[in-house]
């Protein structure tokens, strides 16, 4: 019989942040547990990816080079590779339909794959990778980034024909996820902050491609979540569910947890030297994520609010064409940076989230709770507020609230449509974020927030650790493809 080959596993990310970053940590996990991994990128993504893996089991991993679509053919503006460099929001849905004319080229990238992989790990986001899987004969793994809660509500909602009631409803109304273990309800302009025409469609098509797919990946561990894991698996009707994260806890030293795919736009050693002045539990880390594009004075109001607080921060001001002059002009003018300057640092650009969240000075999180954030925020055992902005965002807020109970929400009541002009304008006042600090860092009741936050992560940190229940659903994972292998060319 034929020696055991590793099984090889082609890597099909979306080119947004919030999807590379754990997709190359689920790279980095499948070669320390003895897969071969190959990861497929564009010319612009190459430096992320290639900073995002460097780490000891590299050897393992081989990255796989695609021409983005031009202008001309996808209608996404030339020299946008990845959905961070997107001017708006409002050409995600293009950009996600722009992803499906590499469908061609990867089709032939894989014919000429020596080994041939096993299976084709999909993000989420890109329902065409059946297509490749189906032409090779191949099982199609999809990855998630994405919360249970979520994922369990959106499979209700479709079972259910809950959302013609939702279409119906009024905006004040509120509408209870079906069938869920617990009340969890929203109103009408949280949960289609999303649904346009273009995304329905969009949505369809990637319900049908999960559903003949071979299984499902999520960045998560079995004890977070476990009724809507339940309930996610029962709603898939399929036991190929495996829950392998947190990822992000692959990366074990400082300089791993530094390097998350952009080059921050501080130093690591500073960061690390102004976060080892602070007490224990005092700093706000303010972030809201790689994606959305919030106006000027929105997050002035945030800077305002963190200046109020009294309290040490970090805040992080992502710079985007629209609001880097007015926001740089309101630093300097309104003397901000002279004030704060004991006590707080501001991160133009990108912040090396990780480190900063796993410092022990971390005593808070103002996310706008992407899973990737809620899931970092929760593996650092750090209380969040929550300031969610679309999509998945507001359910996992819910989650990060009410069922959870690790954090207090900002009170944002309508989030954003991605065709909107305006982006996320001004909803959130300094008082409504201030108040949220304040209950997360002295509130009644935050030192049993705080308990439940930090027992969360130590379950987290002992689901990745060896024989940990992510780490045996990896291995199981493995196994199961190798299993699969061996079936199909015996
Ligand atoms: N991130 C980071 N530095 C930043 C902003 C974001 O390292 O300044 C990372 C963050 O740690 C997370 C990812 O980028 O891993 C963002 O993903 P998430 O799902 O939270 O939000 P998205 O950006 O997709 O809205």
């Amino acid at each position: 019989s034929k020696s055991k080959q590793p099984p090889h596993f082609l890597l099909i990310p979306l080119m947004a942040q919030g999807h590379l970053i754990p997709m190359a940590d689920l790279a980095k996990l499948l070669a320390e547990n003895g897969g071969r991994v190959s990861l497929i990128t564009t010319p612009q993504n190459t430096s992320r990816i290639n900073s995002l893996l460097s780490h000891p089991n590299q050897s393992q991993i081989q990255v796989l080079h695609l021409q983005f679509p031009s202008q001309q053919q996808s209608g996404v503006p030339q020299g946008c590779e990845n959905c961070d460099s997107l001017p708006s929001l409002s050409l995600l849905p293009k950009f996600l339909s722009a992803t499906s004319l590499l469908c061609r080229a990867t089709q032939d990238l894989f014919q000429q794959l020596s080994p041939r992989p096993s299976c084709v790990v999909s993000d989420m986001a890109l329902p065409w990778t059946i297509k490749v899987a189906h032409k090779f004969n191949v099982p199609r793994l999809v990855f998630y980034s994405l919360s249970s809660l979520y994922l369990s509500s959106m499979a209700n909602l479709r079972a259910t024909g809950v959302i013609e009631k939702i279409m119906s409803a009024s905006d004040s109304e509120l509408i209870a996820m079906p069938n869920l273990p617990d009340k969890v309800e929203f109103t009408k302009p949280q949960i289609i902050c999303t649904w346009d025409a273009e995304f329905m469609e969009w949505a369809n098509e990637t319900g049908k491609a999960d559903q003949a797919s071979y299984g499902i990946i999520l960045n998560s561990f079995d004890a977070l979540e476990p009724k809507y894991l339940e309930e996610f698996k029962k709603a898939t009707g399929s036991d190929k569910v495996w829950c392998v994260g947190p990822v992000s806890l692959c990366n074990r030293d400082a300089a791993d947890k530094a390097v998350r795919g952009n080059k921050a736009a501080i130093d690591e050693h500073e960061c690390l030297k102004w976060l080892d002045r602070q007490q224990p539990g005092s700093v706000v880390y303010a972030a809201l994520g790689s994606l959305c594009n919030v106006v000027a004075a929105q997050i002035i109001e945030l800077g305002l609010a963190l200046e109020a607080s009294n309290r040490p921060f970090i805040w992080v001001i992502r710079q985007t064409e629209a609001t880097k002059n007015e926001l740089e002009k309101w630093l300097s003018e309104s003397g901000f940076e002279e004030r704060t300057k004991e006590r707080g640092l501001v991160v133009r650009g990108w912040a090396p989230q990780v480190l900063i969240l796993s410092h022990p000075a971390a005593g808070a999180f103002v996310t706008h709770c992407g899973w990737n954030s809620t899931i970092e925020g929760i593996t650092a055992g750090v209380p969040m507020v929550t300031w969610p902005l679309f999509a998945d965002q507001i359910f996992n807020e819910k989650l990060i609230v009410q069922l959870l109970k690790v954090g207090v929400s900002v009170g944002m009541e309508k989030s954003v449509m991605w065709g909107s002009e305006e982006e996320i304008g001004v909803q959130v006042k300094m008082e409504g974020i201030r108040g949220a600090i304040e209950k997360v860092m002295d509130g009644e009741g935050n030192k049993e927030m705080r308990r439940r936050v930090r027992d969360l992560a130590e379950r987290a940190k002992a689901a990745m650790e060896e024989g940990g229940s992510s780490n045996l659903n990896l291995k199981l994972l493995i196994e199961d493809i190798t299993h699969q292998t061996e079936v199909r060319e015996a």
